[in-house]
């Protein structure tokens, strides 16, 4: 939970504390958190996990949901940390990463995103979401202003639909440096402050200077950079932090 940014407060919400995962924790998504007190909220507020600390509820902190209800009135939470699908060319193949929004919904309210109010905001942002009920199942929701139908489109994939990880996000960069599609993803997980997070369950991480040392640095799209690794010659990315400047999370390219 968070406090009040504006007029909006959680109050006795607490819907982000069940319905979101937390890696951190291994709190699956739509699983009551074990720290969540009734009436009270976070039991250990204080010591509470950097995921939760850097999260943002899309309710509390975007103008864009002033007309929606508090998210355990509407049933679900608007989840603004960055994810993307992929639009597949038909003819060529190529596949497009395309950001969407992230929206966690009740699995007892399953319906919850028909909520006119919501379906309006998305609509006049034109806002392609994702309708996510457990870490899984989900699917992909167009409004009309981005099809040439008119009409909503609920597209329900033949796979399951699992979040991607800032790695899969740096891996839809790969090549991307002349016409990148990743602009908005890469704005949001700085503006989420990601990579901060990211860095903080890195598995390996270097400074600039072994960086200098064990990759040649081809191009920059904060917060990743492509690189290509002394030791084998493999192309890939990572992701890095400003401030204190970190390189970690090495993904090769596919
Ligand atoms: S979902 Fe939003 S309003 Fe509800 S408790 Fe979480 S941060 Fe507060
Ligand atoms: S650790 Fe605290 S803030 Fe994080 S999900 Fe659990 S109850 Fe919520």
């Amino acid at each position: 939970m968070e406090v009040a940014l504006n007029n909006r407060t959680c109050g006795d919400c607490q819907l982000c504390c069940r319905l979101l995962p937390v890696k951190d924790i291994a709190k699956p998504a739509s699983t009551k958190c074990k720290h969540q007190k009734h009436g009270t909220g976070c039991a250990i507020y204080a010591t509470r996990p950097l995921s939760c600390r850097v999260w943002s509820c899309g309710w509390l902190t975007d103008e864009a949901t002033a007309t929606l209800s508090r998210p355990d009135r509407s049933h679900y939470v608007i989840d603004p940390s960055p994810d993307f699908i992929e639009y597949e060319d038909n003819e060529t193949g190529a596949r497009t990463p395309i950001p969407v929004l992230q929206i966690w919904c009740d699995p007892k309210h399953p319906d919850a995103h028909r909520d006119p109010a919501l379906r309006a905001m998305l609509e006049e942002n034109r806002v392609i979401s994702i309708i996510r009920y457990n870490n899984l199942d989900a699917f992909v929701l167009f409004p009309p202003s981005a099809l040439t139908g008119g009409q909503w489109h609920e597209h329900t994939s033949a796979t399951r639909v699992a979040g991607h990880s800032a790695a899969e996000i740096a891996n839809a960069i790969q090549g991307a440096t002349m016409t990148d599609h990743t602009e908005g993803l890469r704005r949001a997980m700085l503006a989420d402050n990601q990579p901060l997070h990211d860095l903080a369950v890195a598995d390996q991480r270097w400074t600039t200077e072994e960086l200098q040392r064990d990759f040649t640095v081809q191009s920059f799209a904060a917060p990743f950079v492509v690189v290509t690794r002394k030791a084998d010659g493999v192309r890939g990315s990572m992701e890095f932090t400003h401030s204190p400047r970190f390189y970690f999370n090495f993904v090769a390219d596919r």
